[in-house]
């Protein structure tokens, strides 16, 4: 069987302090994100899952409503888009020329993109992620409860995430999820890496 990999972050666990600390990450990376790649692959071990790269599995346990295989498999894609959704401060660079005309397209201003990114992130109810995706070529904001995860619907690329789980900013904030999500997307978004994802 194949191994679902627990992916290395993309940078040392203290290069996003201070908004996001050494050990948020130990305990997100270490714990929550690690604890899900090892669920999923008890849960897949023996199973037609085996053989399937992490989004088929995505994939197809939302389309047969395998509830458990589908959390750890949407919250591990999610975890690591999420790692490298994110870079320390100043690292980020800008979106392209490319992306910026369809951010401007869709929001009138990179900063009422952000604002609206941060928006989705507040208002998430309860535990989820908030999304900048780009469908048809449209870029978009949009929020997923829990584990859900864009990458179950074709058409629908993911550009940049945030993770709104408690888990993500209570070391830090404690209850100040929009000052968590403010700092994270006015500092640490990687647009470099939004704009390859966009194309
Ligand atoms: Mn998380």
């Amino acid at each position: 069987m194949k191994e679902i990999k627990l992916e290395a972050l993309p940078y040392a666990e203290d290069a996003l302090a201070p908004a996001i600390s050494a050990k948020t990450i130990s305990f997100h990376y270490g714990k929550h994100h690690a604890g899900y790649v090892k669920t999923l692959n008890g849960l897949v071990a023996g199973t037609s899952y085996a053989e399937l790269s992490l989004e088929e599995i995505v994939r197809t346990a939302a389309a047969r409503g395998d509830a458990a295989i589908f959390n750890n498999a949407a919250q591990t894609w999610n975890h690591t888009f999420y790692w490298n959704s994110l870079a320390p401060a100043g690292k980020g660079g800008a979106p392209s020329a490319a992306l910026l005309a369809a951010i401007e397209a869709a929001f009138g201003s990179f900063d009422a993109c952000k604002a609206a990114l941060a928006d989705a992130a507040v208002k998430r109810f309860g535990s989820g992620w908030a999304w900048l995706v780009a469908e048809n070529g449209k870029v978009k904001v949009e929020s997923t409860p829990n584990a859900e995860t864009p990458i179950t619907r074709s058409g629908v690329k993911p550009l940049l995430v945030v993770d709104v789980w408690e888990h993500a900013y209570y070391l830090d904030w404690q209850n100040l999820r929009a000052d968590y999500a403010k700092t994270v997307i006015g500092t640490l978004l990687d647009w470099n890496a939004a704009s390859r994802r966009f194309g």
